[in-house]
């Protein structure tokens, strides 16, 4: 998968894809993460100037129709697809991601200011993504979380495949808690199923387990369950 991210700030993006599975997923060829500069394609190349104040007034700036567009121009191709980080977005859920990741190419457009000329988006924008009901600064921090979920889901960047299946909202609850050495910890011991090699015994109470918590801290993503 390739990823072009089209900000303001592409220095921002250096340390949360420079560590860890999504450094080595682009180390093993899995994902190519490339930025542009919005500011490159200002139309004042002197001062690269690419906001200005809302038309009927109001507060803040907003980027310019022009430089988002050449930005976005400049990397499309006909198998691209082209998102708006925005918290006025489809909102992004794990089942959301997954089709995300079936996708060849994403260009992501981060916001700044109070937002970006509504042209834009209706020219060139297939999507407008949310990773949640707040607002962000930017949409800098909601391309990490973007490309975050959706690498998850690229065949190989996770070692174990099994593992994004158990994870939490996979079959609409979450995961099961887990424990690892030492077997007692200032005086809370592991329980006792987990130590018994029962498989069957093991997953039963892990499915329960599971269950439990999402009733009680998301009922109504445990109401859904039975519907799966
Ligand atoms: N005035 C806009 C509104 O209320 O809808 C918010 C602008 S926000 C200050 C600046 C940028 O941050 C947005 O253009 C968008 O790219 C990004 N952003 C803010 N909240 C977001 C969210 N929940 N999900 C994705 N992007 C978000």
């Amino acid at each position: 998968m390739i990823v072009d991210i089209l900000s303001l700030f592409p220095d921002y993006f250096q340390g949360p894809f420079s560590v860890s599975m999504l450094r080595r997923a682009q180390e093993k060829g899995l994902l190519e993460i490339r930025h542009r500069d919005i500011r490159d394609f200002s139309d004042d190349p002197k001062h690269q100037r690419v906001d200005d104040r809302p038309f009927g007034g109001g507060p803040g700036m907003l980027l310019k129709a022009g430089p988002v567009v050449r930005a976005i121009r400049s990397v499309r191709g006909p198998q691209s697809h082209v998102i708006y980080l925005s918290p006025q977005g489809k909102p992004l859920t794990a089942a959301f991601a997954g089709e995300i990741a079936k996708r060849e190419h994403l260009v992501l457009l981060c916001g700044h200011y109070e937002g970006v000329d509504e042209r834009a988006l209706q020219l060139e924008v297939d999507e407008e993504v949310s990773i949640g009901d707040y607002v962000l600064t930017s949409g800098c921090a909601a391309a990490v979380v973007l490309v975050d979920v959706v690498a998850r889901f690229v065949p190989g960047v996770i070692g174990h495949p099994d593992a994004v299946e158990e994870d939490s909202f996979q079959k609409g609850r979450f995961d099961a808690p887990h424990f690892t050495r030492p077997e007692v910890f200032e005086g809370l011991g592991v329980p006792p199923v987990l130590l018994t090699g029962n498989h069957a015994e093991i997953r039963k109470w892990r499915e329960q387990e599971a269950c439990k918590k999402t009733a009680r801290v998301r009922p109504e993503l445990y109401r859904n369950v039975g519907e799966l």
